[in-house]
């Protein structure tokens, strides 16, 4: 049951091939087996039985309110959830608990989806890496699979690959069959990066649609919910559920008119792919860029226009990035003082020093780092300089996909990530800010840009591990572009990680070459 798709478990529930709290227990159990992945902060075992056991009464009585009824599911924890801890992985909200739930999060329990708990991440959603939460790293699932121990020699507890950030906890539950879905949260491609890192489908969608409401903020002009799953169709059932207007985020817009199911008559021939000549970065690793040509090849031999474009302005997007986020952290962590939210320190010789204390003890330095940058590009000298240049830029930005877009094209295929996942020990060799401006590239001029963009995996490497496309498309476009996803799914053959024996951990042994998804 547990390497199935989330729209084929929905239907062996229903048929009652499986009960709700069964499976609900398969999943805990699952967790228990991967802690070692240390993917989850918070287990809410209890919560989620109930739920379970809820679920389990609607169905007996044929009421049922909808694919996700009875659907586990696990969500990162910067979602703010009603008395469940919602820690950010920071020392600052260790022991924090909101009085309510995020839009999203209210949204799937609404329609009698089981929340397993909440996801690790880096602290308060910086870093690209999973490797930077108070609660520790996390461990790509594929460094414990057959293809990575056994293609290069690695032993799984030392030489294990990280999983990518900030929603690496996701990204982990979704890939080692712990959940069917989770949500992750994308400012400059935290749920793409760890998507593509860690073999599953990982959708930004368009600026607007999903509710920020209960999302404790990174970047508010940036920030969206992300959506994990194994599957494009899978992801099309949860956003057709959470996209839409609510009245506590008010940039949020009514959805498009679209049908929740993905069209079955997608014309390829129809299509127009953007291949962007600025995205062949520094640092692009071979093997991802035969994959861009793999898929790129696929699509004009079946017919598609597949065409180079330019973006001349995605170059500055990173030191663009750098500076718009910093300045809106530097705005949001002033909430975190001591006195309202989470940690405060014991030092009380003046309110100005409990302020200082609590701070420097609550955040780590990248957070920090990030405070200290933004109050520098935020000082009335230099605000002209880089906030508002820095804004005029993102328009370039925004304004280069415009053109692209409004020219005919009605997807850009990129790579995700530069290359598969580092070694955790090779990672940790650089500082956060360097690694960030490196693994960024790709993901955020989308976010600058408000655009819906998705990453896709595709094949795995010499290494034995993920490697992600990613397709950017038109605002309000994340159906077409989910068409467009499980186009290059269908085709590609990417294998789930149950496919493969552990190979080192004969106690988690999975269920093996089992049907698979069906894609
Ligand atoms: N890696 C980027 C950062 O550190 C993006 C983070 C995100 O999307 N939350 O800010």
């Amino acid at each position: 049951m547990l390497n199935l798709t989330l729209r084929e478990v929905s239907v062996a529930l229903r048929e009652g091939n499986i009960s709700p709290t069964e499976l609900c227990r398969k999943c805990l159990n699952r967790i228990k087996q991967t802690e070692h992945l240390n993917a989850y902060i918070t287990v809410t075992e209890e919560p989620a039985l109930k739920q379970a056991q809820e679920a389990e009464t609607r169905l007996l009585q044929g009421a049922l309110r909808g694919p996700l009824d009875g659907v586990p599911f696990a969500v990162k924890d910067n979602f703010s959830t009603k008395n469940i801890k919602t820690t950010c992985a920071s020392r600052m909200l260790k022991d924090y608990t909101p009085p309510y739930n995020a839009t999203v999060v209210q949204r799937l329990l609404d329609q009698g989806a089981v929340l397993l708990g909440k996801t690790n991440m880096d602290e308060f959603a910086m870093g690209s890496g999973s490797t930077d939460g108070v609660f520790g790293p996390v461990k790509n699932p594929w460094s414990y699979a057959a293809p990575y121990c056994e293609r290069t020699g690695a032993v799984p507890d030392t030489d294990w690959v990280i999983t990518g950030g900030s929603s690496g906890g996701s990204a982990a539950a979704v890939a080692s069959f712990t959940s069917y879905l989770a949500l992750g949260s994308d400012t400059g491609g935290s749920t793409r990066n760890p998507g593509a890192l860690c073999g599953v489908v990982a959708l930004k969608p368009t600026y607007g649609l999903l509710s920020r409401h209960g999302l404790i903020p990174l970047v508010n002009s940036f920030d969206v919910p992300g959506i994990l799953t194994r599957t494009a169709s899978d992801a099309a059932i949860v956003l057709g559920i959470l996209q839409g207007l609510d009245t506590r985020d008010s940039t949020t817009v009514p959805p498009p008119p679209s049908p929740t199911e993905l069209q079955e008559d997608f014309d390829v021939k129809k299509l127009s792919v953007g291949i962007p000549k600025e995205f062949h970065a520094t640092g692009l690793s071979e093997e991802t860029v035969a994959q861009w040509s793999r898929v790129a090849d696929m699509f004009e031999k079946a017919g598609a226009r597949v065409e180079q474009v330019s973006l001349p302005h995605s170059q500055y997007s990173i030191a663009c990035y750098h500076v718009l986020c910093s300045a809106e952290v530097a705005s949001n962590m002033a909430r975190f003082d001591g006195l309202e939210y989470g940690h405060r320190s014991q030092v009380d010789s003046s309110t100005e020093a409990m302020y200082a204390t609590t701070r420097h003890e609550g955040f780590n330095d990248v957070v920090r780092g990030r405070i200290l940058s933004g109050n520098y590009f935020l000082l009335k000298q230099n605000y002209q300089h880089y906030f508002v240049k820095a804004q005029r830029v993102r328009r370039l930005i925004a304004d280069d996909f415009k053109r692209v877009f409004s020219s005919g094209f009605d997807v850009l295929l990129t790579p995700t990530t530069l290359s598969d996942a580092a070694r955790y020990s090779d990672f940790m060799q650089e500082d956060n800010r360097t690694r960030s401006s490196q693994d960024d590239v790709f993901t955020t001029p989308a976010n600058m840009a408000g655009l819906p963009a998705v990453s896709v995996p595709t094949a795995l490497s010499r290494r034995g591990l993920p490697i992600g496309l990613q397709l950017i498309g038109p605002a309000f476009q994340d159906k077409k572009l989910l068409c467009v996803t499980r186009w290059i799914e269908q085709r590609v053959g990417f294998p789930f990680i149950s496919d493969f024996e552990e190979s080192n951990r004969q106690d988690l042994s999975f269920t093996l070459n089992l049907a698979g998804g069906q894609r």
